[in-house]
């Protein structure tokens, strides 16, 4: 019996089944490749979702990380720490905002940027209280705590889950109008990811970021932008809205934040926005930790070089001019996409996603299916171009292309 295959049925015997892996099991990983516990290897061309944007075992991350462990890991927040000013002030400075609330994963923030829009809805902007609505898009991916959920539109994500909290409006991603029309004076905020990550890389249609920008400074409503997956330099710019020249009033980061190492999330805004916090309404245990800061200031300090931005575009055209090689010639229907980051419909003449992403993996290329007929394509920023392209050769000869 291999080692594979005993770890594979042990998980499932003592895990919930949320997640029905490819049939791998990674032991080691370094920059873009991962090795697994019978010692072959795998370009990783997922990269956690963009949470190892930096590559595996990135060493300026590594450095960062060892060094804090030595010094102070927690504090909670209880206390002052060394790496806390430092953290928020850097943060800021990249967002071009005065001020971070640092909690620990996506969802986390997420649900952060929902109070946050409550919050400033009731004390700022005069909503009467307990009426605050929050509008969304379609096809959404927030996370998956139980107000997130509320808020799906994915079934997977949302049945039986309920009862449902209220207070969301959903309309379809990239439509405009729909969007303006569901805006109403009891409206908060407008809370969207600027590229819709699991719902298939859905680029959304030129000018709507735009349009969402003014809708919102128009009607007094905050832009919240689901900067998760999309940010960090993923789509070839620190952020996806820098795309449109557009500025959300808050961000919401995570994944990419933590550099691969630890979960570091965060909501940024100005001061007018953040300022409704006052001590004892909102928290976290281990948010804002020194581990947690001294990982994410490298991340900042890295990003701040645009070295990794650069690099995003640079194989990010190669890639998608690769791809949409492919378009048209029967086995793929169309690539979307920026930056180092694709999303590929496979026609079903050739499989299934997952069927798609089981023959990658054994001519050792790992990415993940989505939504059926969709392959994501996701790799660490600091894959080699020769790298990307045996990838791509691997995609071609699974693809028959
Ligand atoms: C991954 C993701 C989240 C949730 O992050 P977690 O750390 O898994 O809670 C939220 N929004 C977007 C756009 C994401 O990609």
């Amino acid at each position: 019996m291999s080692t594979t295959a005993d770890a594979i049925r042990s998980a499932d015997a003592h895990s919930a089944h949320t997640y029905h892996p490819l049939p791998v099991v990674v032991a080691t990983a370094e920059g873009a490749w991962m090795t697994d516990v019978e010692g072959r290897r795998y370009l990783d061309m997922l990269a956690g979702y963009s949470a190892l944007n930096f590559g595996h075992g990135n060493r300026r991350l590594l450095d960062a990380a060892h060094a804090q462990l030595e010094r102070v890991t927690l504090t909670s927040r209880a206390f002052h720490h060394d790496r806390f000013a430092d953290f928020c002030t850097e943060l800021a400075a990249l967002c071009g905002k005065e001020a971070v609330l640092p909690m620990n994963t996506g969802a986390e923030a997420v649900e952060t940027a929902v109070k946050t829009a409550r919050k400033w809805g009731y004390e700022v902007k005069g909503v009467p209280d307990g009426h605050a609505k929050i509008v969304v898009a379609a096809d959404n991916f927030h996370g998956r705590t139980t107000t997130i959920v509320s808020f799906s539109t994915d079934h997977e994500a949302r049945d039986h889950y309920g009862p449902y909290t209220p207070g969301f409006e959903i309309v379809p991603y990239g439509d405009l109008t729909a969007l303006a029309a569901a805006v109403t004076s009891n409206t908060v905020a407008v809370l969207l990811e600027p590229i819709q990550g699991e719902a298939g890389v859905l680029v959304p249609p030129a000018g709507y970021l735009r349009g969402v920008r003014e809708l919102t400074r128009e009607r007094n409503v905050l832009f919240m932008a689901d900067e998760i997956q999309s940010g960090l330099g993923r789509t070839g710019k620190t952020f996806a809205c820098e795309h449109e020249d557009v500025v959300p009033d808050v961000y919401i980061l995570g994944k990419a934040l933590g550099g691969g190492v630890v979960p570091v999330s965060a909501v940024v805004a100005d001061l007018d926005v953040l300022g409704v916090f006052r001590p004892g309404e909102h928290g976290s245990t281990f948010g804002g930790n020194p581990l947690a800061c001294a990982v994410a200031l490298e991340v900042i300090a890295m990003l701040r070089t645009g070295e990794y931005q650069q690099r995003a575009t640079e194989l990010g055209d190669h890639l998608h001019r690769e791809l949409n090689l492919l378009v048209g010639g029967g086995a793929v229907t169309a690539v979307r996409g920026r930056g180092l980051w694709a999303g590929v419909d496979i026609d079903p003449s050739r499989g299934t996603g997952r069927e798609i992403s089981e023959k990658l993996m054994e001519l050792g290329v790992l990415v993940k299916d989505t939504h059926g007929s969709t392959i994501r394509i996701a790799p660490p920023l600091v894959i080699s171009k020769e790298d990307l392209d045996w990838g791509l050769d691997q995609l071609r000869s699974v693809l028959g292309a």
